[in-house]
């Protein structure tokens, strides 16, 4: 029997969607190549030669012009979708189920995403009774690829004293995961802005404690909040 032929999209192309639709956030904005290659932790010369490669794709993947940055297709969207879905359900399982620590799942998910079948995607959602967020506060897009809007903000965006709830962390670094957990800073609490310093940082307190943060400029940055 012949070998089925590679997957024409390739795991690194996967990322690169995924990246963008993150970074583009619901309305689809344009991703500019720098906050890719931030993200993605690459050159900015594999950039150009990927989105290249995804724009000139059939069906395009991307649109995309140098110097003005990138948008998903509607397929390259729907393709994104689907692997977040696979990495938000496959990061839940692992820390619902398996018990990973919350700073591990990530690069765990990053691995597995690629490779889960349709089956497998719905038998872990199933057993999770169709979980809506991840451990780290992230919609999980539904099957049919909707995904709720996002009215989240960054705690860096915050000018004055307040207090917020916090909506989601980032995923991307799991030290400043391990940092803000032992701190006890994760999705769904309440978090009171005391004093923002010079150098972007924040000073914060968790629920009714009265204990003062201290959190770095990277730190705060990892932190998204929704207005009480
Ligand atoms: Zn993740």
């Amino acid at each position: 029997m012949a070998r089925r032929p590679a997957n024409p999209i390739s795991e690194s192309m996967d990322d690169y969607l995924k990246a963008i639709l993150v970074l583009g956030g619901s309305e689809g904005k344009k991703v500019t190549s720098t906050a890719l290659a931030r993200r993605l932790n690459v050159t900015p010369a594999s950039i150009t030669n990927m989105l290249q490669k995804l724009a000139a794709s059939t069906p395009a993947m991307v649109q995309y012009e140098r110097h003005h940055g990138v948008q998903l297709s509607s397929a390259g969207k729907k393709r994104a979708l689907e692997v977040l879905r696979h990495h938000r359900l496959i990061e839940t399982f692992l820390y619902e189920v398996l018990n990973y620590p919350i700073e591990e799942v990530h690069d765990e998910a990053e691995r597995l995403e690629h490779f889960i079948s349709e089956r497998f995607e719905e038998r872990i959602a199933a057993k999770l009774g169709h979980p809506k967020f991840d451990p780290h506060g992230h919609c999980i897009p539904a099957l049919d690829g909707r995904m709720p809007k996002d009215s989240s903000m960054r705690l860096t965006d915050v000018r004055d004293e307040g207090t917020f709830i916090i909506d989601s962390i980032s995923d991307i670094d799991a030290r400043i995961l391990k940092v803000l957990k032992v701190r006890g800073i994760s999705p769904g609490v309440q978090l009171r802005v005391r004093d923002i310093y010079e150098d972007h940082g924040y000073a914060v307190s968790i629920g009714s404690s009265k204990k003062i943060l201290q959190l770095s400029q990277a730190d705060s940055a990892a932190i998204k909040i929704q207005p009480m």
